[in-house]
């Protein structure tokens, strides 16, 4: 199952909500933080996009 990183802009949290491509389509823009519960939260890169660019 496809995993999507979101970050919250209220509390700065980040969080990983696993779910499939079908059921994120439908919910992309109501994904709320786990944290506070805000819908303030923005989608980060994929594992896609970083997998070139990520290195520790
Ligand atoms: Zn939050």
């Amino acid at each position: 199952m496809p995993r999507y990183d979101f970050h919250c802009r209220d509390c700065e949290k980040d969080f990983t909500t696993e779910m499939h491509v079908d059921e994120y389509e439908k919910n992309k823009d109501s994904q709320k933080c786990p944290e506070c519960g805000s819908e303030n939260v923005k989608r980060k890169i994929t594992e896609f996009e970083t997998q070139t660019s990520k290195k520790s």
